[in-house]
This record gives C-alpha cells, structure tokens and sequence, in this order.
C-alpha cells in the first residue's frame, strides 16, 4: 500500500545536527537532574534523553555529550548513571569487534544448545510480539510505539525483550533483527549486546526475567493508554 512509515519516524526525530542541539538543551533543562530517580519512567517525557538516534548518525558527539555531564556542576551521585550508559556505546564496540558474530550467535558458546520454539509456533508468537497483540498492556504499549516511532525506552525494551525469550521461548536472535529493522537508533553493536544478554548468553547476561505486568515503568497509566487504547477506559492502576 501507500503506507508511509517513514514520516512519523521523522516527526518524533527530526535528524539534523540543530534538532540534535534542541534536544540536548531540553533534556539538560527538564530531565538530567532527575535521571537517577527517573529513567525508568516510560510516562514522562523527559525521563531519558532521547538522543540515541544523533548519536548513532553522527548529529550528536559522544564526547560532547559526556563533557556537557561532567560540566553539568551535578555531583558525581547525580550523574554517575547516564554517564556509565553512555560509556556502555564503546563497551558495545569493543564486544562487536571481540566477538565478530554476536549478532546472532551467542557470545557464550554453550549457550547455542539453547532450546528455543521452532517452526509455525515460533512464527505465531513471534507474529503478536512483533504487532503488540500478545495481550500484555506493557508489552504491547512498547511494541506498537516502536513499530509507529522507532523508539522505546530502554526499561521497556528490556521489559520486551525478556518477554520474547523467557515467556514465549523464542530465540533472541529473531528479536535482534527486528529491532534492527524498526529501531531509528538500531546499532549493530548495542542491539545485539542487549539481545545477548536477555538471552542469557551476553556478557553482563540477565540472571532474572522482567515481569510483563504494569508496574513503575509506567506509574500513572498514561503510557500504556496511549498505546493501547483499547484499554483507555480502564481504571487505574492498568
Ligand atoms: C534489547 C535492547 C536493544 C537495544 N538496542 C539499542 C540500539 O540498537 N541502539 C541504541 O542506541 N541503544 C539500544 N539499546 C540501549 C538503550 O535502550 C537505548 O540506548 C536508549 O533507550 C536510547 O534512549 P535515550 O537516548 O533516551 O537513552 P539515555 O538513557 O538518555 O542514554 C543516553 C545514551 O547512552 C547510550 N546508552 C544508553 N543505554 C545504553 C546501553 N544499554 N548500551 C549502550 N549504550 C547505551 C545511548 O547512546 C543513549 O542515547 C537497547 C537496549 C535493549 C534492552
């Protein structure tokens, strides 16, 4: 059809080095200072810094980012998180360049005799992550914002991403790639870091499964509302 899918991509991140620029002043204005108690919250606008996709093209330096941190005049206690994620970029290229074929092999070797759901059933529980109908309202909320902006925030990817591989047993891999293929941030060494470890067979591997249950990510409601409005009309807490 004549679906465009690029322009709301667009609207939410317009990619120039200026749109960079605005983004950084808002977030240092409205968000920074807070960071540490709200990153989490996939309900407030400003909870994180939305910038990951400049800093994938190139609209955004890294170290102008990380400068702008440390001359904040924050104490360390205040800043030390955002700076360790953003540290955590070269960490992802320093394991891609490591481990070549992370991308869908498991950095731990032993982890390729992982049982995994094969075949039409894979497909079919793949097929609702992916359209976020799997009836989870967290789960889906993130996935239909991901496939209409290109984005979700990194609580809920993990929340998703545990969701694929704990409860629907599908292989990390197939999550990996769709990532890559919707994310306006996707980075072929940060993605498939993250999928290795959801799967259990990365670096710094989850030892523990997210729950898929509404909880702190989205404390008033709001985000999963406005995703899945199907349930707008629902109480809360959702
Ligand atoms: C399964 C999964 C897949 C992911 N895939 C990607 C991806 O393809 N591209 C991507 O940029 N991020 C990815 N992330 C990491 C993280 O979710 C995003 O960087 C973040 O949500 C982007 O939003 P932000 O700019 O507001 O982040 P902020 O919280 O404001 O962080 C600032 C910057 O730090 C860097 N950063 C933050 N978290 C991480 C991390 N875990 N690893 C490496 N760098 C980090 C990013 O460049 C980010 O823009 C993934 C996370 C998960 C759980």
């Amino acid at each position: 059809g004549n679906h465009k899918w690029d322009i709301p991509i667009l609207e939410r991140f317009p990619m120039s080095e200026d749109a960079a620029s605005g983004t950084l002043k808002e977030f240092f204005t409205q968000g920074f200072s807070r960071y540490e108690t709200e990153r989490s919250r996939a309900d407030l606008e400003w909870s994180t810094s939305k910038l990951s996709a400049h800093l994938r093209i190139g609209t955004l330096s890294p170290n102008e980012l990380y400068h702008k941190t440390q001359d904040s005049g924050l104490p360390y206690e205040d800043t030390k998180t955002f700076s360790r994620r953003l540290i955590w970029r070269d960490l992802a290229y320093y394991q891609l360049y490591t481990f070549p074929s992370m991308r869908d092999q498991p950095i731990r070797k032993h982890y390729e005799s992982t049982e995994w759901v094969t075949g039409d059933e894979e497909r079919r529980r793949l097929e609702a992550w992916k359209w976020g109908k799997t009836g989870y309202p967290i789960v889906d909320a993130g996935m239909r914002e991901l496939y209409a902006t290109g984005w979700m925030t990194q609580s809920v990817r993990m929340i998703v991403a545990s969701f694929l591989v704990e409860y629907l047993r599908v292989n990390w891999v197939k999550g990996c790639e769709w990532f890559h293929c919707t994310l306006v941030d996707a980075d072929s060494a940060i993605n498939p870091m993250m999928w290795n470890n959801a799967g259990r067979s990365g670096i710094d591997q989850w030892n523990f499964v997210l729950s898929p249950e509404n909880a702190s990510q989205d404390g008033t409601g709001e985000y999963t509302k406005k995703w899945v409005p199907e349930l707008a009309g629902l109480s809360k807490p959702l």
